[in-house]
């Protein structure tokens, strides 16, 4: 599996004409088709924050019948996640102990966004202590009631801008960025200037 396999295509393909959905997924209905399979898979949680499952991350995109019969379909939350072998392996472990006989397919294109993250996998993120990601401005344009975590942009240095990121521990907007790396490269580490708590920021891409 080419672990960059993004980086050099062409401009990504709308999820529609990936057969995949575009956005987060919400808990399946009892009436829905595969209705088991995607609880059985609520069970299953991001191997860097276990109280996050893989639909809340809107990671797992798909459980749908393909030509040789059961299919799930995950996007890493970016190619080059070390975590990215895991998620597939605890996917496939957990459809096996069910004894359910599926393939797991992991589809990079159209790649994850933090935009597909649903609302209570980000409550349970600022519950956890890590700061969820500031939504893109266009996102928050189209679903203005969704931004509880305000998208205050200020002006940085030349064609930077930052965003605002609120301390997961007080709620203040009063945070500073420590380092643009955090716990692991698709976080940064924060800390708050009004409780002195430094968190982690999940940042948005
Ligand atoms: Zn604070």
């Amino acid at each position: 599996m080419p672990m960059n396999a993004t980086s050099n295509s062409l401009p990504l393909l709308p999820g529609v004409l990936q057969g995949l959905p575009d956005g987060p997924l919400k808990q399946s209905l009892e009436t829905q088709e595969h209705h088991a399979i995607w609880e059985l898979l609520e069970a299953v949680t991001d191997p860097e924050i276990p109280v996050v499952n893989l639909r809340e991350m809107g990671i797992l995109r798909a459980v749908r019948q393909g030509p040789n019969g059961l299919e799930v379909v995950i996007t890493p939350t970016y190619s080059g996640c070390p975590a990215m072998g895991q998620m597939e392996d605890d996917v496939a472990n957990a459809l096996s102990q069910a004894g359910v006989a599926a393939r797991v397919i992991t589809q990079l294109a159209p790649a994850w966004s933090t935009d597909w993250m649903t609302p209570e996998g980000r409550d349970k993120l600022r519950a956890y202590g890590i700061a969820p990601p500031v939504k893109s401005a266009c996102a928050a344009a189209a679903n203005a009631q969704v931004v509880s975590f305000a998208t205050r942009k200020v002006a940085g240095k030349g064609l930077v801008e930052r965003e605002t990121v609120a301390c997961p521990q007080c709620g203040s907007d009063n945070t500073t960025e420590i380092s643009h790396f955090g716990s692991t490269a698709c976080k940064a580490l924060y800390r708050c200037l009004k409780c002195m708590e430094p968190f982690d920021y999940f940042k948005p891409y």
